[in-house]
């Protein structure tokens, strides 16, 4: 007779499918919630493991089913991939297919030839390397994380039709592909039989691109957008309102978020966001989140979480009711001018 196993400590909340709304990513069948969690920050081998759990076993509990992952998060690049297949293994392995884990290759991972940029050698030699760290047979999306000018284009498509062919990922996606760019390669892989379902791009209140073309692309494919870094890394929250660095803050830790783009200019602007969120019962972030939320073929929002009550805002965002097109006009005139964000 077998001993039987261990029951994990932990077990997701009964009612965590209740907390959110999924909805369909473009014109896949494929849902998401709301709310979607990304481990670039706050996941890494420099990281407090056991906080990094915490916040993944309240992300769960709060019906995030979509974690977001790149093989090069960390610190060191490959850690928050590592932490999660820890994390899967020990607490998750009953329900791993209730989550929706995404990865991408395409930024810098290791040195020589083939550890950045687009080629068939190292999206999929990256891919196998992730599906190590995470201790998985397969990702549910794997992306290209920014266009490499120096591979052919069909060449990198090519790679992530095989990456579905061969079983190591359920669907593919693009990050950071301008507009006319997403737009030929959404072509190629609908001829492939490999359908681009979801691009991520930067997209907030404070950086407008994506309006000028992409969204519109991505409806015209029915591609889904999940919008990364939607609070412009914590601009767009309580975080700096007050004007000066906390010291548990992403501008105070990482070299992301300069203190030196928060200027007089920007507070004041954050500040009158602010103003208008409060109008509207909202947090500047949860004002920031609810706007997102409503514009064209946005399926999710992907944020980032240093601290467990900064998901339930998000969450509570996500079910707030919709901003009105007063509302909406009013933040526009408020924005005219915005630089790009960092
Ligand atoms: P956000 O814009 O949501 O920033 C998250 C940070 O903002 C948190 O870590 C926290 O920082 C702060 N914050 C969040 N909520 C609140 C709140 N309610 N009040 C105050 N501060 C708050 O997203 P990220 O920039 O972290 O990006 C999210 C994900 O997007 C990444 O994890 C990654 O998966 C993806 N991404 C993809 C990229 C790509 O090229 N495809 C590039 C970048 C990100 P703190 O508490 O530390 O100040």
């Amino acid at each position: 007779m077998h001993a039987p196993t261990p029951a994990p400590a932990w077990q997701p909340a009964d009612a965590r499918y209740a907390q959110q709304a999924y909805q369909r990513c473009g014109r896949a069948g494929l849902k998401l919630p709301a709310v979607s969690l990304g481990l670039w920050h706050n996941f890494g081998g420099i990281d407090d493991e056991a906080h990094s759990r915490r916040l993944l076993r309240h992300a769960v509990d709060r019906g995030i089913t979509h974690l977001d992952l790149a093989n090069n998060y960390g610190p060191p690049p490959g850690s928050a991939e590592a932490l999660l297949g820890r994390w899967l293994r020990d607490e998750m392995a009953a329900h791993r297919d209730e989550l929706l884990i995404s990865t991408k290759a395409g930024y810098v991972m290791g040195p020589g030839p083939y550890g950045d940029g687009g080629s068939r050698k190292y999206l999929l030699d990256s891919l196998d390397a992730s599906l190590k760290r995470l201790g998985l047979g397969h990702v549910d999306i794997f992306y290209h994380h920014r266009p490499d000018p120096q591979t052919p284009l069909d060449e990198t498509l090519g790679a992530l039709d095989f990456a579905v062919r061969s079983g190591r990922a359920r669907y593919v996606g693009l990050s950071n592909y301008p507009a006319a760019l997403a737009r030929e390669a959404a072509a190629q892989l609908r001829a492939l039989g490999t359908p681009c379902v979801i691009h991520q791009p930067r997209y907030n209140l404070l950086e407008r691109t994506p309006e000028q073309g992409l969204l519109q692309a991505l409806v015209d494919e029915g591609i889904g957008c999940i919008p990364f870094s939607p609070l412009a890394q914590g601009l767009l929250s309580a975080r700096y309102l007050g004007g000066d660095i906390p010291a548990d803050s992403r501008a105070a830790r990482a070299h992301f978020l300069k203190p030196a783009a928060i200027t007089p200019a920007l507070l004041a602007k954050l500040r009158a966001l602010d103003t208008v969120a409060g109008q509207h019962g909202l947090p500047l972030a949860g004002l920031a989140l609810r706007w997102l939320l409503q514009r064209p073929a946005v399926c999710s929002v992907l944020i980032g979480a240093s601290q467990t009550h900064q998901i339930d805002a998000a969450v509570a965002a996500a079910a707030a009711a919709p901003l009105s097109d007063g509302a909406l006009q009013h933040i526009d005139a408020l924005l005219a001018d915005t630089p790009a964000s960092p």
